[in-house]
């Protein structure tokens, strides 16, 4: 099979990773027969800086008919955050019907959790995100600027349709995995939007009554990520919240800098995208030590979209040996001192010899 990769480096360390990672993908998949072409767009920040838009009008159009579209991350300290966040990611992720923002949390054997008692494998959960309206709908205003009557209305919005789009392959993978599925939610404060959450996941959940289902009010489950994280199998939250306990999983698996995500397009009728959680993480950009793996693993999440499923367990058992081998290069934010290029082309021997 052959594919078409939009890659869009964007900011920070984004473009780093993504350099170092892309040729490694590329390399890895025509080992296994699979050939990758990519189409690399500068779009990002310094674009935005020099001529004001982070991407082109057209942009959509551009990346449309790709097979999948590769980020590496958005996000500059010259330019306020919900200005490179409405002008790239969310564009896409509307625009593209990426309801789903699936991200799974996995505590790797070599790797140290910031918790106590927690060793390989003990974490593993996967985070299905709501990831085209609630929180981050953009609707709202700003009136009476400067005034003592100035206000600031910011709506939250919860369709069936795209609700039902992140429930039903979030009871999927439960029942897939083992079982069970973490509702996270509040609508004992947010009474419209979030009991309608709730009852979509109870109307969903009939139809699997294999999958035992757990409420957890969003502060809940913020302490038990924590107190217990591993008995969680899979979460499903809206957009604020999968986004904030996504972070959470991150660090407590180890470093955000090992944390994959997909947007995808449950009914493949426009491409989804691959990123890591991670940002720009500007405070260390330039350095070349930003930890490469989430865009590793977000790379084989790519290509087990695409039904490629030999390539992407291949990196992933790649990630798997190297963090396991005490020798083998590491990145500070893991323990180590070696450089991001220094943990690819380790990963690249692995993997292609
Ligand atoms: P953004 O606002 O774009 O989300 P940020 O800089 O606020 O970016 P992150 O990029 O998510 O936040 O990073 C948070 C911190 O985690 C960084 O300051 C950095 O120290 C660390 N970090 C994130 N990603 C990596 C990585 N890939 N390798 C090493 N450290 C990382």
């Amino acid at each position: 099979m052959s594919y078409d990769i939009a890659v869009i480096p964007g900011d920070g360390i984004g473009i780093e990773v993504v350099d170092a990672v892309e040729p490694l993908l590329v390399d890895t998949a025509a080992a296994h027969g699979v050939d990758v072409s990519t189409t690399i767009f500068d779009w990002g920040s310094e674009r935005y800086l020099d001529e004001g838009s982070m991407m082109p009008e057209d942009g959509l159009a551009r990346l449309e008919s790709f097979d999948a579209v590769f980020l590496g991350a958005v996000g500059h300290p010259d330019v306020p955050d919900h200005v490179t966040l409405r002008g790239l990611r969310l564009p896409i992720t509307k625009g593209f019907n990426q309801h789903v923002c699936k991200r799974p949390s996995y505590l790797f054997e070599g790797v140290r959790s910031p918790l106590r008692n927690y060793e390989g494998g003990d974490i593993d959960f996967v985070v299905y995100r709501q990831n085209t309206e609630g929180e981050y709908a953009d609707v709202g205003g700003r009136e009476h600027r400067g005034f003592e009557n100035e206000v600031a209305v910011q709506a939250s919005v919860f369709t069936r349709e795209a609700t039902e789009a992140v429930v039903r392959p979030a009871f999927e993978a439960a029942s897939e995995r083992n079982g069970k599925l973490t509702n996270v939610t509040k609508s004992n404060a947010q009474a419209h939007g979030m009991v309608f959450w709730d009852d979509i996941v109870a109307e969903v959940s009939e139809d699997y009554p294999g999958v035992e289902v757990e409420r957890l009010l969003v502060d809940a489950a913020s302490m038990d990520l924590v107190r217990r994280p591993d008995e969680f199998d899979v979460i499903v939250a809206s957009n604020l919240f999968g986004d904030v306990l996504t972070d959470l999983g991150g660090i407590i698996s180890g470093s955000l800098g090992l944390a994959p995500s997909t947007n995808i397009n449950p009914d493949r009728s426009s491409p989804s995208m691959f990123e890591p959680v991670h940002g720009s993480a500007f405070d260390i950009m330039g350095e070349g030590v930003a930890n490469p793996l989430a865009t590793v693993l977000s790379g084989a999440l790519m290509f087990d979209h695409l039904g490629e499923t030999a390539v992407a367990t291949a990196i992933e058992t790649a990630v798997a040996e190297q963090l396991a081998d005490a020798a083998a290069p590491r990145t500070a934010d893991i323990g180590g001192d070696a450089t991001t290029v220094a943990v690819t082309d380790d990963l690249a021997t692995r993997l292609v010899g």
